[in-house]
């Protein structure tokens, strides 16, 4: 369970709370997606759940631990339960889709040259299965410069899943893309998490494919709160 208690976050130099006493609980197996305008705060409540962003007060509670105060070291260990998807997929364009895979996108940036021998084959093979699964089996060696913009999205996937996470983060991870790819990314994305049993929290803008694969939606105003509930409950212009 992730619970979130009075969270508050409030960026150096600013007037008004980024988000104001933000409560929530999720649960294992949720497909939770977040709603709201830019400048809502969606950003920002999922960077403060993996600490990318550090809360001003309040308290986050991950499985009975509070990942608030936790000290950098067990909050690593903490961190690799939870993975992050990004709009601008944040890959290293030269390199290529296996060597993306492999390298965690908050691990080393090891030198382009023999990469690959940095991980054993065991750690090879697990990121040919991730990319199977995620249907670029027939790209592994490609330089993901050349992909499309589904593809890379693919490919920050399959680096997702080698950490075999527990809760999955997304921050706008469709918002780059077509509504057809952004639909078939959504289709994978559920695919994984209903196969993984993950808990799943995804900000979003488009209010269609929200209420078309979440199980929860939860929505943000200038940093509040202000809907949590059932897809078919959502007002379309939230
Ligand atoms: P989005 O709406 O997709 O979140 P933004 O343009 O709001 O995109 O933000 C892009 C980046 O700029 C983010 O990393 C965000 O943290 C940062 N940012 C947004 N607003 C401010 C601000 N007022 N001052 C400094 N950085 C900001
Ligand atoms: P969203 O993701 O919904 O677009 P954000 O979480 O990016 O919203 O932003 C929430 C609020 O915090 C906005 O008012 C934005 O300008 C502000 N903000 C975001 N990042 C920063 C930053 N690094 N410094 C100052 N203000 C920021």
């Amino acid at each position: 369970m992730l619970s979130i208690a009075d969270l508050v976050v409030r960026y150096p130099k600013t007037d008004e709370n980024a988000l104001d006493h933000v409560n929530l609980t999720f649960k294992k197996g949720e497909f939770v997606c977040v709603l709201g305008k830019s400048g809502a705060g969606k950003s920002t409540f999922i960077r403060t759940i993996n600490r990318l962003q550090l809360a001003t007060a309040g308290q986050i509670t991950w499985e009975g631990t509070n990942l608030t105060n936790l000290s950098e070291a067990k909050m690593r260990r903490v961190r690799s339960d939870m993975v992050m998807i990004f709009q601008h997929f944040n890959l290293i364009p030269r390199m290529t889709v296996l060597q993306n895979t492999l390298t965690g996108s908050f691990g080393k940036r090891p030198p382009y040259k023999n990469i690959l021998g940095l991980f054993s084959e065991q750690e090879q093979k697990r990121a040919l299965d991730a990319l199977k699964e995620v249907g670029l089996e027939k790209h592994v060696h490609k330089r993901v410069e050349a992909l499309s913009g589904g593809q890379k999205q693919r490919v920050g996937i399959a680096r997702a899943l080698l950490q075999d996470p527990k809760i999955l983060l997304g921050d706008e991870p469709v918002a780059s893309l077509d509504p057809t790819t952004s639909r078939k990314i959504f289709e994978l994305l559920k695919r994984i998490h209903e196969e993984r049993e993950l808990l799943s929290i995804i900000n979003i803008h488009d209010v269609n494919l929200a209420k078309e694969f979440a199980t929860r939606i939860v929505a943000f105003r200038d940093g509040q709160l202000i809907f949590d509930g059932m897809p078919n409950e959502v007002d379309d212009h939230i």
